[in-house]
């Protein structure tokens, strides 16, 4: 449990008038509590007032988790044969009294839940958001927080090294995918932090193409976007290598991508804005003619959840500080030739970064 968060929560909430609030979003939850979980469609929801105790509601079959994950207030569960939202209400008036200014987490709550609330406090006020008060919190990791991200993107480097040993001729790639996965599993990582991708030649051209049954051909260039879910926190780094000889094409579009993101990551320190480290990466790419080909952002936030605050894109002047953490992941994709993107998790210290993952980014050519 992270009371030190709870308590900035509910200095922010009685600065603004706000007497409860509800966290819905898993990470948050997890944030906050300690307790990790995927609730699927039953209701995990963490209730913090202003000024008295907060508490976790969870289905009954995770109460013990919950106070074993170090959540120390009260943890009330509910059967599947009862309905979760009569007991909340219940909790919620015995405990603290009705809610004048109800605080929610408005991305990520559902409509059949907000209306519940609404028709159990007619005259409550739900305008209140605590979305941005909690990104923002996460926005500055601790030195704690950031060997927990070490030990996940370490993790990342191990699945590079299993997937790069993997690559043969007509190999497809979700053989690939299986074979990272289940040697990590075989070694304790539970989770990734999202489908691992392995994408080869034209396929890689879509930044967020799916793996089949494709099959790797010699002179193709293999994409590995990759990451794990470790403690709580996730890992994303992304390594394009070629199988046998690369194309002269090939490497120049790698080369671009790699000066690209190596000259956005040594930009990074305390002081430059989001939209300034976009754009150097942006600018090397122009300058080479691929302008065209970098089709989203430089990099987003990454702790709890795999994508979070910042966004380092154009137009966001956020000035950058000490304890941020998010990629620096350039790409060019020319539809139907080829795909490349170079991507590393960074955490800013008092004057650069270091690197949450290690594996080489020189253009590594598989024998
Ligand atoms: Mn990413
Ligand atoms: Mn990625």
């Amino acid at each position: 449990m992270n009371i030190k968060k709870i308590q900035e929560l509910q200095q922010w909430m009685k600065a603004n008038q706000i007497d409860l609030s509800y966290v819905s979003h898993p990470s948050s939850i997890a944030y906050l509590s300690g307790f990790e979980s995927d609730p699927h469609e039953r209701v995990l929801a963490l209730f913090i007032p202003s000024d008295k105790e907060p508490f976790l509601f969870t289905p009954a079959m995770e109460v013990e988790s919950a106070k074993a994950a170090g959540f120390t207030f009260d943890v009330i569960g509910y059967q599947d044969t009862q309905d979760p939202w009569q007991i909340i209400v219940q909790e919620i008036t015995s405990r603290y009294s009705v809610p004048q200014r109800l605080a929610l987490e408005k991305n990520a709550l559902v409509v059949d839940r907000f209306e519940r609330l609404i028709q159990a406090f007619p005259g409550t006020d739900f305008s209140a958001d605590i979305t941005n008060v909690l990104q923002k919190m996460q926005l500055i990791k601790t030195k704690e927080e950031l060997n927990t991200l070490l030990e996940a993107g370490n993790w990342a480097d191990v699945a590079f090294e299993i997937g790069f040993k993997a690559l043969k001729e007509n190999v497809s790639e979700q053989e690939i995918v299986a074979e990272i996965e289940y040697q990590l599993k075989r070694r304790g990582v539970a989770k990734m932090s999202f489908d691992t991708l392995v994408l080869f030649g034209a396929n890689a051209a879509n930044p967020h193409g799916t793996p089949g049954a494709l099959q790797l051909q010699n002179n193709q260039l293999a994409l590995f976007d990759l990451g794990v879910i470790w403690k709580g926190y996730c890992s994303d780094a992304t390594r394009t290598v070629s199988f046998k000889e690369p194309t002269k094409q090939q490497i120049t579009v790698y080369e671009t991508v790699l000066q690209a993101q190596k000259a956005a990551q040594a930009a990074v320190k305390p002081g430059i804005s989001a939209q300034e480290l976009d754009k150097i990466a942006r600018d090397i790419i122009t300058d080479a003619g691929f302008e065209q080909y970098f089709t989203h952002r430089l990099g987003h936030g990454i702790g709890t959840t795999v994508h979070e605050y910042p966004s380092i894109v154009a137009g966001n002047d956020l000035i950058i500080e000490e304890g941020m953490c998010f990629s620096i992941e350039p790409g060019i994709y020319i539809p139907n030739e080829v795909g490349v993107r170079i991507e590393d998790c960074v955490y800013v210290t008092n004057d650069g970064c270091i690197p949450l993952t290690q594996t080489p980014k020189e253009l590594n050519v598989i024998d």
